[in-house]
């Protein structure tokens, strides 16, 4: 028998979700996730899990709720570790408990795992504490939309009393007319601060202010559109003060960082670091090559041009049982700062690094240095590198360590910017586009260097950025440079 773990996926930014909620997802053989449930969460699902998708989108109605209680059970009966994934908190609005008390009833076993719930952390992202001191001291949480439709049957009368409160309506933007109309008959002041925030936590955040007695016209024209959080009470008005996300040199835009999984981590973070939406979209993957390597005895000069190179090396020299001490007294070139740190991470200090970063320089700072020299690096790699010495009739040997190839995927929907860290990763994204260049023209490309751009033109990008070296932190640089395009 399976297991089924009822997660909530938070509310959108994938900073948001929960380590225990990852740490399940990971080990997931099923996922069935909603339709609110964040992108970046849903790059988390492991490849070899069965997606099943029981959200509405795009004029599709959702799978009926009798219906994805069939799924989980079916798959929990299959023996699978199943994943529930819903938006915010599963038992918030989520109708997770119909789902526990469904697998219950089948003798199912599950855990809930909580989640961040929209309903405080959308507001917390627009600048609004839900209480304060002062100005409210209780929270509600309320539906707007009845099962058929309308308003629910709420206490009115007692929700306009609500003297320091704070009202939090959920799924609010087809009735909020009513709504607030059914609030001010009630009794409670038209002049009530009030904001809704429409998409909370992700790239296309929106927050609108206004009153109780203004808030659909505002909502109107601004083109308000769910998923939308409404916000009534004095606590509203905070949001002008402390709105904190907008500050972020790149809050709103939605960034594609399309490196090997392994590898997205750190610039994922940094992006993330000032405002980003990050979608990690990897492009392209790596395979340590089968070997043998040939002896690295005999030589002057060892170049290396990757990390992915660096990790290369040692996997191939573990696997064939011999060791780096075959380079003897070799001198080591490495093609930029990443690469030598990997290689002082193995306890070697590296000689040479060009000033620029790129396979020409460290081509030209290698002819001038002479001697025998062996390269190690990807299979297919640039061929700068190896023109520069072949004019410049260098004695070296070239060693492919692994190969690169592309990941195909669907793109991301609505992306603002795509960054690259090599030519590999351009052309990976462009196959990912069945459809032609018309399909990411408008996307911005950042690249990490001249041969990157190089690549994104050719692709077809438009707007193309290189950053000033390259190096992370010159490419997130390059990534802020390319907002004010
Ligand atoms: N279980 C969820 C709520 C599900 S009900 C939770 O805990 O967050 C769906 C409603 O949640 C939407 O209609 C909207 O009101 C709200 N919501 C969810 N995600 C949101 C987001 N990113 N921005 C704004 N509202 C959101």
């Amino acid at each position: 028998m399976g297991k089924v773990w009822l997660v909530g996926a938070g509310p959108g930014d994938v900073g948001l979700f929960t380590l225990r909620g990852r740490e399940v997802l990971e080990d997931a053989d099923c996922v069935v996730y909603d339709r609110l449930v964040g992108e970046g969460v849903l790059t988390l699902i492991p490849e070899k899990a069965e997606r099943v998708d029981v959200g509405k989108s795009g004029g599709h109605h959702p799978i009926p709720q009798r219906e994805i209680e069939a799924i989980l059970l079916d798959r929990a009966r299959a023996g699978k570790r199943v994943v529930r994934l819903k938006g915010g908190d599963p038992f918030l609005f989520g109708r997770g408990g119909e789902e526990a008390l469904a697998l219950r009833a089948a003798g199912i076993s599950f855990e809930v795992v909580p989640g961040v719930t929209s309903a405080l952390a959308v507001p917390a992202y627009a600048g609004i504490p839900v209480t304060h001191r002062g100005l409210s001291s209780a929270l509600r949480v309320i539906t707007a939309h009845a099962e058929k439709g309308g308003l629910p049957d709420l206490d009115f009368d007692a929700l306009a009393q609500a003297k320091g409160e704070t009202l939090v309506f959920l799924m609010g933007v087809k009735n909020a007319g009513p709504l607030c109309e059914r609030l001010i008959n009630a009794g409670m002041d038209a002049a009530t601060p009030a904001a809704v925030i429409e998409r909370g936590t992700t790239a296309r955040q929106r927050c609108v202010t206004g009153e109780l007695g203004t808030l659909k016209e505002r909502m109107e024209e601004e083109k308000v559109t769910p998923p939308a959080i409404l916000v009534i009470g004095p606590v509203a008005k905070l949001a002008e003060r402390l709105d904190w996300r907008t500050a972020l040199p790149l809050s709103g835009i939605r960034v594609a960082v399309t490196r090997p999984k392994k590898r997205a981590g750190r610039l994922s973070r940094m992006l993330r670091d000032v405002g980003a939406e990050v979608l990690e979209f990897p492009c392209i993957a790596t395979e340590v090559l089968p070997g043998p390597l040939p002896s690295l005895t005999g030589f002057d000069w060892v170049g290396l041009t990757s990390v992915t190179g660096v990790e290369a090396l040692f996997t191939l020299l573990a696997r064939e049982g011999r060791d780096i001490r075959e380079l003897g007294l070799a001198k080591i070139a490495a093609i930029g700062p990443a690469t030598a740190e990997a290689l002082r991470l193995h306890g070697l200090r590296v000689d040479f690094v060009p000033e620029v970063y790129d396979g020409a320089h460290l081509a030209a700072g290698l002819t001038e240095r002479g001697g025998k020299m062996l390269l190690l690096r990807a299979e297919k790699g640039s061929p700068e590198l190896t023109e520069v010495l072949r004019a410049q009739s260098a004695d070296f040997l070239e060693v492919p360590l692994y190969q690169t190839h592309y990941v195909k995927a669907s793109l991301p929907d609505d992306l603002d910017m795509a960054v690259f860290t090599s030519a590999s990763t351009v052309r990976g994204f462009a196959a990912c586009a069945p459809e032609g260049r018309e399909s990411f023209a408008a996307v911005r490309a950042v690249c990490i260097g001249e041969q990157t751009a190089r690549a994104a033109r050719e692709a077809g990008f438009a707007q193309v950025f290189t950053a000033a070296s390259a190096t992370l932190p010159a490419l997130v640089d390059a990534t802020v440079a390319a907002t004010g395009a």
